[in-house]
């Protein structure tokens, strides 16, 4: 088949498989039988005699695929943040496997692929409004928002730590780096004694990062303004633990924070003080803007202007992690980093002395194995290229739109019509301040204890369970590009409503 039969094929298939009719439940969830079913048709050892393609074709599409999560087909599954794809990020990934190019060495005259990749980031920074490509030139693809959390510490590691041992006298030039001399001798010669990361109510993966890269959960500080905000960063505290003495510091900005969705900083006013004081100490600003950077690329209009506002000034930052596989709704798994200081990401990444790895010495685009975690890699790029050349700037802010206008409609309802029955959290929420995400709780503490379990045992929309102040609460993820606000908000107030009258007529 020729390419482009093989992507057209590809794509209608997709596309048709995509479309379900208005009305139609997709289920969230595979029924426990199919789970088992799937589960008995596993072989017990390896076979020695294989069963051949056609055979195991029919075991997957049997027995495993009906035992799969269905939150790709279901446009009202609100989990985690899980994103969706579009049809034509799918039949992109589908050419990736086809070919299996490695982005890995920058090879101009061998495979397009490395310059399909920068032309999707310099796309994507455009898209997001970070200013200028060249400004941003550390940059690539990751496996998702925890590895581009792993290179944010480790850069920002390298960036605080190496700039000390520039001070040194003699050492102006080269005062070596973390990753030469690694992160205690380089500390040691540095006068510096521990790297702390200073957050409000940082990603679990940020902890994870923080292991991996030497510094350590226990190096991540908790600094909230408020018990009332806790999300949002407590500058005044961020300022004083700057000035310790012997301690160098990597601050990072939760945007948006994974239970409530809200920023760590208020906008364009707070991420300049905190510019300021990062400058004035030494100090790295990460931002992990996993899916709530997207908030910047919402359409221009008056319903966005406060979360448009709440998201400004994250360009300020060094360094930034962005989820693909969430809001751009391209598979799994996708992640991109970006940072200012081009120069650091392969002094922590290179791959040193690999002669036959190296491209031509006059190339613009640094070989990817240099500048993240992979040597060999998946050609990640192409369904984020496809995506934004496909919807356009003006598509994708009217599919994040579309996501937006839910979760608000379900933040509004709870305020309204279902206020009786549940409560909005935070106290402080309200629609302007909820992005796609909405957090509540059922006020009668029997049914809230159950909540999430009714709606996930229903397997037509489904919900994380979370805590918030110690109680059991409810979250809605809106990411899918399936998302049709007027009949989903409609069916999920609907529901709200029914579990609510159940509940109390079984009383
Ligand atoms: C989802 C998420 C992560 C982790 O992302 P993965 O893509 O699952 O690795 C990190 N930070 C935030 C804010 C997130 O929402």
């Amino acid at each position: 088949m020729d390419t482009e039969t093989f992507l057209s094929t590809s794509y209608t298939r997709i596309r048709a498989s995509a479309s379900v009719p208005p009305g139609t439940s997709v289920p969230t969830l595979p029924h426990p039988s199919l789970l088992s079913a799937a589960r008995t048709s596993f072989p017990s050892i390896l076979p020695t005699q294989g069963q051949g393609p056609t055979s195991t074709l029919t075991h997957l599409t049997r027995d495993i695929a009906p035992a799969l999560a269905g939150h790709n087909l279901s446009g009202r599954y609100y989990g985690f943040v899980t994103g969706s794809t579009l049809p034509i990020a799918e039949a992109a990934d589908n050419l990736v496997s086809a070919f299996d190019n490695s982005a890995q060495v920058h090879l101009p005259g061998q495979s397009i692929s490395t310059e399909v990749e920068d032309v999707a980031l310099r796309m994507l920074i455009e898209f997001l409004k970070l200013g200028k490509a060249e400004e941003w030139a550390g940059r690539t693809f990751t496996t998702g928002a925890t590895a581009s959390n792993v290179l944010g510490l480790a850069c920002g590691r390298e960036g605080v730590i190496t700039a000390r041992l520039r001070e040194i006298p003699g050492k102006e030039e080269d005062g070596g780096s973390v990753g030469e001399l690694g992160l205690i001798r380089a500390c040691a010669e540095a006068g510096v004694k521990e790297i702390q990361v200073l957050t409000s109510m940082g990603h679990s993966s940020l902890y994870k990062a923080a292991s991996v890269v030497g510094l350590g959960r226990a190096s991540v500080k908790d600094l909230p303004v408020s018990p009332l905000e806790p999300w949002r960063l407590d500058l005044d505290a961020v300022e004083e633990e700057l000035q310790r003495e012997g301690v160098a510091s990597i601050v990072v900005v939760s945007a948006g924070e994974v239970n409530t969705g809200r920023f760590a900083t208020r906008g364009l006013e707070d991420m300049e003080r905190l510019r300021e004081l990062a400058d004035r100490y030494g100090a790295w600003i990460h931002v992990d803007g996993a899916f709530g950077i997207f908030a910047r690329s919402l359409p221009e209009t008056e319903e966005f202007a406060q979360l448009r506002e709440s998201a400004a000034g994250l360009e300020l930052a060094d360094s930034i992690t962005v989820d693909g596989h969430k809001l751009l709704n391209v598979p799994y798994d996708t992640g991109i980093f970006f940072t200012r200081h081009s120069s650091i990401p392969p002094a922590v990444f290179q791959n040193p002395n690999a002669v036959y790895l190296s491209s031509s010495s006059t190339s613009t685009i640094p070989s990817p194995l240099n500048i993240g975690l992979e040597n060999s890699r998946r050609f990640r790029a192409l369904p984020v290229y496809a995506v934004l050349l496909s919807e356009g700037r003006e598509g994708l802010a009217t599919m994040l739109a579309r996501m937006t206008q839910l979760a608000q409609g379900v933040a509004d309802a709870l305020l309204s019509n279902l206020k009786e029955d549940y409560e909005l959290l935070p106290e402080t929420a309200s629609v302007p301040h909820t992005h796609i995400v909405v957090l509540f709780r059922a006020r009668d503490p029997g049914l809230n204890a159950v909540l999430v379990q009714k709606i996930q045992d229903s397997g037509e929309w489904y919900v994380s369970g979370t805590k918030w102040k110690g109680e059991p609460a409810c979250r809605i993820a809106v990411a899918s590009w399936r998302v049709n606000v007027q009949e989903d908000l409609a069916f999920v107030k609907e529901r709200l409503t029914n579990i609510a009258k159940e509940w109390k007529e079984s009383r």
